[in-house]
Parts: structure tokens; C-alpha cells; sequence
């Protein structure tokens, strides 16, 4: 049976160790780490997620402000908004919190943000870097929660086969480079992907971001992989599962649960990527 990989201890421990940076940042200049949120309309989920953040960003002395927009918001007026964040010293990191409604030009709202206030990590540049292999200011938080995990648990990432399946901006095409980069050997898969079991019964570390319950089945689990499970899927009696089986336990070395995995270490990466920024800003180092 797998063992479970705790994101809500790691994630807890991952912002217990912040507490030292920001003490630095607020001697340094003052005031604390700033992170200022873009949310447009009253989508249940990004309401949700938007409380889980700043709940966490008060435990730890981040201060967290909410920019509220009516979905009838123009591109325009959240680019305004951009620009002033942009401009404001007192600001560190800037996140739009996601999906935006469909008339907004999201690349258009995502590409504004100055890639030095990026605490997403989702900017054209800090993506770059992260393709071409360099470091990014910040690289993207659920990936990079992805990672801590699989390192937390002491799994051999150099030389891994590892298999993601999902390509979005935000967690699987960040994720293959990321492992790429820890000399993975990577498969992208997606939804034209063939033999998809095949591919995911070679996998040494099995990364899923999809968005449908449970797809991946036990026997496309590799004996004693590493399986991630970064889908959050809400069924009509209220529970949220991930995408991948939780009978797959039964073949995997580890683990992760849903809830409890990769959500809060998202969380706690996005407010480790704030806290990393302000310390640039204010010149503080060893963070
Ligand atoms: P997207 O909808 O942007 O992307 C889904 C990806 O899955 C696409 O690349 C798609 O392929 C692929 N896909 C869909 N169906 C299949 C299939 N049948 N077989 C293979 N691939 C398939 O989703 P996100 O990346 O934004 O999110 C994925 C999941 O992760 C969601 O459940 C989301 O809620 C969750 N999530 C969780 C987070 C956390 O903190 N735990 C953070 C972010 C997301 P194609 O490109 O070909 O269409």
C-alpha cells in the first residue's frame, strides 16, 4: 500500500520556514511581503481558493489584498489595475486569480504583469526561463508543489521515467520541464495522446493534471511508482476527488491524497514565491 504524501504537513512546514524571510524583509523596509489579488466575478471555486490563500497569508504575516472586479470588467480596466500594481513599490507579487470571463484577453491581462511581481509564475518570461532551462524569478506554484513533494519523499527524480498527463500553462507543461531540467526522462500526454495505459504503466513518477475523476485505474500504475495527483474535481454530491483512482494506492510506493495533497502545497508555493520576491525587492538575501 502507498505511502501517503502529506501536502498539509509539508505545505505547513514549507510556510513555518517563511517566517524568517519576512521577519528580514519587514526589518529591512518595514512592512511586510505584499501580495495583491485580481478576482473578477463570483465563481464559487476561485472564491474558495481566494479565502485558502489569504487565510494562510494571515497566518504568516503576508499581507494579502483582494482587488474585486464585476464579471462585466473590461480588459482594459484590469489592465489599468495591472499597471498601477506594477507601479506600486509596495507591492511584491500580483496574481489574477483564474478563469477569467470569457470577453477578457487573458494572455493580454497575464502578460502585463511585470515578470519581477509574478508570484504565479505564469509570465511569458519566467515561463522561458524555465523552458530554456534557466531559473526563472519564480517558477509556477502547483509544479513547483508537485516537486517538494516528490522530493520530500525521497524518490529518485535523475534518470526517472517520468510521465505527466496534461499540458496546460499553469501545472503540466511547466511540470515536464521542471522534471526535465532534474534530468527526468519526460512523456507528455494529453487528451490525443495513444496508448495513454501503456505510457502510464512505465511511469517511475506518474504526474496527473486533467481534470476528470478518477481516470487513471490501478492497472495503469506502475509497481512502487510516484504518483501525483494534482486533480480537483467537485462531484454533484459535493466531494472532490482527484483524477486518479484512489484503489491505484494499492500498486503505488507513494502517494498523493485528494484533499490534502497538492492543493495546500500550491498554496504555500504561491506564498513562498511573495515572500522570495520581496526579499529581492528589498535586497534582503538568503531566502
Ligand atoms: P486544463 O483543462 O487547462 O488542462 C487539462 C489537460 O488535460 C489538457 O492538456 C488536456 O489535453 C488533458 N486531458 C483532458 N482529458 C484528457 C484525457 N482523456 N486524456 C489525456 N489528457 C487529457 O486543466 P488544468 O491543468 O488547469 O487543471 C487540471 C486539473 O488540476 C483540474 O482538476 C484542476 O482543478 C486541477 N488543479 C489543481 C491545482 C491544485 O492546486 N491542486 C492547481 C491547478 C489545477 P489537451 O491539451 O489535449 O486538451
Amino acid at each position: 500500500m502507498a505511502t501517503v504524501l502529506d501536502g498539509k504537513v509539508l505545505g505547513r512546514k514549507t510556510l513555518d520556514a517563511l517566517a524568517g524571510p519576512i521577519a528580514a524583509v519587514r526589518e529591512k523596509r518595514g512592512s511586510p511581503p505584499a501580495l495583491a489579488v485580481i478576482l473578477v466575478g463570483s465563481n464559487p471555486a476561485s472564491e474558495v481558493y481566494v479565502r485558502n490563500k489569504t487565510r494562510r497569508a494571515e497566518e504568516i504575516g503576508v499581507d494579502l489584498t483582494v482587488h474585486r472586479f464585476p464579471d462585466a470588467v473590461t480588459t482594459g480596466e484590469l489592465l489599468v489595475m495591472i499597471g498601477k500594481l506594477n507601479d506600486n513599490a509596495l507591492v511584491d507579487g500580483i496574481l489574477v486569480q483564474t478563469p477569467l470571463p470569457a470577453h477578457i484577453e487573458v494572455d493580454a491581462v497575464m502578460h502585463a504583469i511585470d515578470p519581477n511581481k509574478d508570484a504565479d509564475g505564469f509570465h511569458p518570461w519566467n515561463l522561458g526561463m524555465l523552458a530554456a532551462g534557466g531559473s526563472p524569478i519564480v517558477a509556477p506554484c502547483t509544479p513547483k508543489g508537485c516537486m517538494e513533494l516528490i522530493r520530500h519523499a525521497g524518490v529518485r527524480i535523475d534518470g526517472a521515467n517520468a510521465v505527466v498527463v496534461g499540458r496546460s500553462t499553469i501545472v503540466g507543461r511547466p511540470m515536464g520541464l521542471m522534471l526535465l531540467n532534474a534530468n527526468a526522462t519526460v512523456t507528455m500526454c494529453h487528451s490525443h495522446t495513444s496508448h495513454l495505459p501503456e505510457l502510464s504503466r512505465g511511469a517511475d513518477i506518474l504526474v496527473v493534471a486533467i481534470g476528470r475523476p478518477h481516470f487513471i485505474r490501478e492497472d495503469w500504475v506502475k509497481e512502487g511508482a510516484c504518483v501525483i495527483d494534482v486533480g480537483m474535481n467537485r462531484l454533484s454530491d459535493g466531494s472532490l476527488v482527484g483524477d486518479v483512482d484512489p484503489a491505484c494506492a494499492s500498486r503505488a510506493g507513494v502517494m498523493t491524497p485528494v484533499p490534502g495533497g497538492v492543493g495546500p502545497m500550491t498554496v504555500a508555493m504561491l506564498l513562498a514565491n511573495t515572500v522570495a520576491l520581496a526579499a529581492m525587492h528589498a535586497g534582503v538575501e538568503e531566502v
